[in-house]
C-alpha cells in the first residue's frame, strides 16, 4: 500500500512537471500566421456545441433575410486569424468580415463554429461584396479551398447543416435566401468552390424541416 502510494505521489510530480513545462514552453512556441508551414491538425474529439449558445447575443437583433456561403479560400484558418487579417491588414475597423466561421482543423477545431465580433454585435457584415446584401445578410466561411483542393469536411458540412438550420427557422429565412456567394448578383467569384456540396446541404435541410414538420404534426 505504501509502496503504491510513492509510486502515485511520483507520478503526479512528474505530470505535474510536464503540465507546468507545457505552460512555460507553450507561449514560445507560438508562430507569427504567416510563418505556419504544415502544422498538426488540432484534434477533433467529438464537437458537442450548443447552437443556441453559440448563436446567442446579447445585442438586438438585425433583421437579417439571407444566409451567404463563403469559403476562405485559404488551406488553413479560424475566426482569429482571418480577423488579425481583415482588421490588420485590410484595415477594416469592425474585424472579421463574416458572421459565422466554420473549423477545418487546422487553426480551430474541425466543424467548430465561432460567432464573430460583428454577430455579437448582430451588425452588417463584409463578405458579399455589395452593401446591400452585406447589411441583411449572415456571413458563413468555412474554412478551406474548395475550388482548388477538396471539399469541406464531414465535421464542417455537419455543422453547416446544423447553423444554416437553426438561423433559417429562427429569422424566417426562406431556402430561395440561403446562398452561395457567387450567386449574390453582380458578384463575379467562384466562392464558395465547384466542391462545396450545395445541393447536399439543400437536400438536408429539407429533410431536417420534414422531419420537424412530421414530428410536429404527431404530437
Ligand atoms: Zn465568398
Amino acid at each position: 500500500m505504501r509502496k503504491h502510494e510513492g509510486i502515485v505521489r511520483y507520478a503526479s510530480l512528474i505530470t505535474i512537471g510536464i503540465t507546468s513545462g507545457l505552460f512555460i514552453t507553450l507561449p514560445f512556441m507560438s508562430l507569427p500566421f504567416s510563418s505556419c508551414t504544415k502544422t498538426s491538425h488540432i484534434e477533433s474529439h467529438a464537437l458537442h456545441q450548443n447552437i443556441e449558445e453559440v448563436c446567442h447575443t446579447g445585442a438586438k437583433e438585425n433583421k437579417w433575410q439571407y444566409i451567404v456561403i463563403h469559403h476562405s479560400a485559404t488551406e488553413k484558418g479560424s475566426a482569429t486569424a482571418f480577423d488579425n487579417y481583415h482588421r490588420n491588414k485590410r484595415g477594416w475597423e469592425n474585424g472579421l468580415a463574416y458572421h459565422f466561421v466554420i473549423g477545418n482543423g487546422t487553426y480551430s477545431r474541425d466543424g467548430e463554429i465561432e460567432p464573430s465580433d460583428r454577430w455579437e454585435r448582430q451588425i452588417h457584415g463584409a463578405h458579399a461584396g455589395n452593401m446591400e446584401y452585406n447589411r441583411v445578410s449572415i456571413g458563413i466561411c468555412l474554412v478551406g479551398d474548395f475550388e482548388n483542393d477538396g471539399a469541406p469536411t464531414q465535421h464542417q458540412f455537419e455543422s453547416t447543416a446544423k447553423l444554416v438550420q437553426y438561423l433559417s427557422r429562427k429569422y424566417s429565412i426562406p431556402m430561395s435566401k440561403i446562398i452561395m456567394h457567387k450567386q449574390v448578383a453582380r458578384k463575379c467569384t467562384a466562392c464558395p468552390g465547384k466542391n462545396f456540396p450545395f445541393e447536399e446541404l439543400k437536400t438536408r435541410l429539407l429533410q431536417v424541416a420534414s422531419k420537424k414538420d412530421k414530428h410536429t404534426r404527431e404530437l
